[in-house]
């Protein structure tokens, strides 16, 4: 394992300051990884992390974990908490890694003198025991970790926009292939000046004749 100041500088060049936040995510890998066994010497992809936010903290993680979005080995489901857990994909051992409560506070403790309490909670995190600053605890998955995986190479098209889907992300309704968007599960929708309401109807024409047989 890499020392934890090499780790905090390689979060820090990420972000070009070094916060809490970050100091707190690299502890958070350092636990997970002690607790599963897994070293970060190793670059296979054994090791998958769910990490409950994006920002600061979430690289801090990354790094210590060498999980990483690109590589499919960390995944953001933001709950907006600074907590993450740590998947043994060979054993399926998991455990979740979360800050105790009041860890604010208790820095101040291991900063003397710091000069304000951003630079307390700095320093504090660093020091404390690592019982003192997160929670440890096994837990088991609810999500289908095979499914989540998928198989490398597998992809198809949607059978409304005609896009791309990796990993079998698809949705089958009816026999008929669907990305989630064209599924439902959409985030954003074509703006206004692009899409005149006829083109829009037309879309959901098309969807809800696929959805709804005649
Ligand atoms: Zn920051
Ligand atoms: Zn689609």
């Amino acid at each position: 394992m890499k020392p934890i100041e090499e780790l905090l500088c390689q979060t820090a060049a990420m972000h070009r300051h070094l916060c809490p936040r970050q100091v707190l995510g690299v502890r958070i890998g350092l636990a997970g990884r002690a607790a599963l066994g897994l070293d970060a010497s190793r670059c296979d992809k054994r090791l998958l992390v769910f990490v409950e936010t994006d920002g600061c903290g979430a690289d801090g993680v990354s790094v210590t974990a060498d999980c990483w979005v690109g590589r499919r080995t960390l995944r953001v489901i933001d709950f907006g908490k600074l907590a993450a857990t740590f998947v043994d994909t060979h054993t399926g051992q998991a455990v979740r890694v979360a800050p105790q409560p009041s860890i604010r506070e208790v820095a101040q403790r291991y900063a003397p003198g710091a000069r304000n309490s951003w630079a307390a909670q700095n320093k504090g995190y660093r020091l404390m025991p690592t019982a003192e600053l997160l929670s440890t605890q096994s837990v088991t998955l609810t999500v289908d970790l095979e499914a989540l995986i998928s198989r490398p190479g597998v992809r198809t098209a949607c059978e409304v926009c005609a896009e791309e889907i990796m990993n079998e992300r698809e949705v089958i309704y009816d026999g008929t292939v669907l990305c989630r968007a064209c599924a439902g599960a959409v985030y954003y929708r074509p703006a206004l000046d692009d899409a005149p309401a006829a083109y829009l109807s037309r879309k959901v024409d098309q969807v809800h004749q696929l959805m709804v047989p005649a």
